[in-house]
Parts: C-alpha cells; structure tokens; sequence
C-alpha cells in the first residue's frame, strides 16, 4: 500500500520564516487548480510515466501545503471523491488535511467528516500568543482551543499540533506554557520542528534584530520537551514527532519506512516504483500539465538506514535482512557500539536505534554510519 500527497500551494498570507512552496490564495484560481489536481487523478498524465507500472493502492491520503484548508471542505472532499473512484483507497484509509487555526470553523469540520476526513494537522506552533504573532500566526489561543472542540465535536479526534522550537524570544519558562497547553487539550499527537532560518525569508533578512534563542538553549529545550511529553504519556516516536499509542502518523511513517508514495501538485515528491521524481515548484507548470522530473534511484541501503534512524524503533536486523537479502553490515554495528558508549545509540542482538540525545545530532551520527 502506499500513501496518496496532495500538495494545496495557497495560503492566507506568508509566514517570515517558511520557505515553503506557496502563493497567496487571495491571487489564486483555486478552482482551476482543485481541476488539475482532479484530472491528474483521472488521467495520471503528469506522472504516468513512473507509475505505469505500478498499482495504484493507497491507505492513506495526505493534503500538505501551504494551508490546504483555505481551499475549503467542498473541494477537498471533490478531491477526496476521485481520487476513491480512480484509485484503489483502502475502507481504513488515514485521511488528513493540515489546517490553519484562522481558516476553519464548526461547518469545515462538519463537511470534512462526511468527505471521510478522521485526522487533521493544526499549524499552531506556540501556546504563547506573543510567539505566534512573531511567526506571523494571527489566531489566539482561545482560537486554537475552540478549533479543536469543533473538529472533536464533528468526530475527528484524532488531531496533531505543531509546535517550533527556537521561536524569537522563547524561553525555558514560555515553551512549559506551550507543553502544559499541549498536555492539557489531550491531543494524540504532537510534532515539534526547530525554527531554521532560511534564506530567501523574511526571516533571513532580519535575522540579527530576531533574538533568537542560542543554539545550546534549543537542544535544552528539544530535551526538556521530549522529557515531559513521554511523562505524559507520549511516545518519541520519530525525530520530530509525538504520539499516543496507536495515533503515530500512518502517512509519514511511510516516509521513514521507506515505503512508497504517490505526490499530486507542484513542489511534490514522490517515490513509486523504486524511482524518486518530483513536480516543480511552479502551480501554472502543473495546471498547464508540466509532466514530474525524474530525481534518483531510491530505497537503497543507505536511504533505508538513514531513514528508519529517524524513528526510535531504528534498523531491526531481521527486517533489513528481509528486505535487502543480506546481514545488516557488522561494520555499521561496530560503530553503532561506539556511539552506545557515548549514550547516542542503543545496539542490541535484534537491531540498532537513536537515543533522544543520539536524535540531537542524527544528521552527524547517521553519515559516520553510512560512510
Ligand atoms: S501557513 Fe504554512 S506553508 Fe503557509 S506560509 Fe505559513 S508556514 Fe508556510
């Protein structure tokens, strides 16, 4: 099975540290747009030429962005409606949408349900208004607490956060009010980002006047945060994320289980058929049917281990074995040990795995085991 992405480039306004892909919705034709995404699905013309091969079947569906949610509920659900009429969706299937807390209200939720929507991702990033107006997020708390009664009272409760790290201004003392607000609104799943500032951002252009807090504070604070969320009963399932049992992300647990995935909408990627392409970061390019760019070979050995490190299960030894058809390397072993001694990894006799402080600096750690 894979996972279905569907990529909306629109958002309200834009946020001065994001360098994601997206343009303002008030410019936008978003009718043509949801009419590309649709005749994508019916036709596969943009990306046909690596799927062919491959069957379509997909557990779970994914509206990233941008703000997906301000192409409203009636369109999503169109998109949601075709892609089950051409594709194989499972009964089960993950369906999420990412919303911004300022663009949905207790009708949203209501129509997303009836499309099959059981999961939404709310870009919330602090609990301090003071923060989130610096990240250029206008809704307030209490804006952010009634969101997430209105999408339970509609039956979704299986609802994520997210929350950054190293936001101008943050402290020790404010990131406990965000994790005591996480905590206290009881939602199964958390992720949590470090700000990074890229260039090309508003950011970027201010970043000597921004007050950010050093990078030791950070990692404190990426520590303090893991720390408390697995005192409530969260597990640190991957890198960047947070779960109740059985609420992890079925969709970007593909990614780092280098399963495959289907990617609908410019700037996606996608992985199918053991071949990595993407469409360009251009919405007219994909409305006029510009076809997806073939990037690498993928699901390597190297890839497999650099991603399942990003999940605190790690490599289990058998399932490599199953996969790749040989041992896991006894070299790659040798050094994990070497970083079981510093506290960065755990080794055992079924597989090999990160440790909070081992996701610290995994980026370090995974090319000293690979290379
Ligand atoms: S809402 Fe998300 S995608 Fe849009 S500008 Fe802000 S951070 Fe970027």
């Amino acid at each position: 099975m894979k996972g279905l992405y569907i990529h909306i480039p629109f958002c309200r306004s834009k946020c001065p540290y994001c360098d994601f892909y997206s343009c303002l919705s008030k410019n936008a034709d978003i009718e043509t747009y949801v009419g590309s995404v649709i005749d994508e699905i019916k036709t596969g013309r943009r990306t046909k030429e690596f799927t062919q091969n491959s069957e379509l079947c997909f557990d779970t569906i994914y509206f990233g962005g941008g703000t997906p949610s301000v192409i409203g509920a009636d369109n999503i659900g169109k998109i949601i409606n075709c892609a089950k009429e051409h594709y194989n969706i499972t009964d089960d299937a993950e369906i999420t949408v990412e919303c911004n807390p300022s663009t949905v209200d207790d009708d949203f939720f209501r129509k997303l349900s009836f499309y099959g929507v059981n999961r939404i991702s709310l870009g919330m990033q602090s609990a301090v208004d003071n923060e989130r107006k610096k990240l250029g997020r206008f809704s307030d708390r209490n804006q952010v607490l009634s969101v997430i009664e209105s999408a339970r009272k509609q039956g979704i409760t299986n609802i994520s956060l997210d929350v950054m790290l190293g936001i101008p201004e943050q402290t020790m003392t404010s990131l406990d009010e965000t994790i005591d607000f996480l905590i206290a609104t009881d939602v199964p799943h958390i992720s949590a980002y470090m700000l990074s500032i890229e260039e090309g951002t508003i950011f970027h252009k201010r970043a000597d006047s921004l007050n950010l807090p050093d990078e030791d504070t950070v990692c404190d604070m990426y520590m303090h945060l893991s720390e408390k969320l697995r005192n409530s009963g969260f597990i640190h399932y991957e890198i960047s994320n947070f779960a109740k049992k059985g609420y992890e992300s079925r969709h970007n647990t593909k990614y780092w289980n280098c399963e495959e995935y289907l990617g609908i909408g410019p700037s996606s990627h996608s992985f199918v058929d053991g071949k990595r392409f993407f469409s360009e970061r251009d919405t007219n390019a994909f409305i006029n049917g510009e076809k997806a760019v073939y990037d690498t070979s993928g699901g390597d050995r190297d890839e497999y281990i650099m991603l399942r490190l990003r999940l605190s299960e790690g490599i289990i030894f058998e399932e490599f074995k199953n996969r790749f058809g040989i041992d896991f390397p006894a070299e790659i072993i040798k050094k994990a040990l070497d970083f079981e001694k510093q506290g960065l990894m755990t080794v055992s006799v079924t597989g090999i795995a990160l440790t909070t402080d081992g996701f610290l600096i995994s980026n370090y750690i995974i090319s000293e085991l690979i290379n």
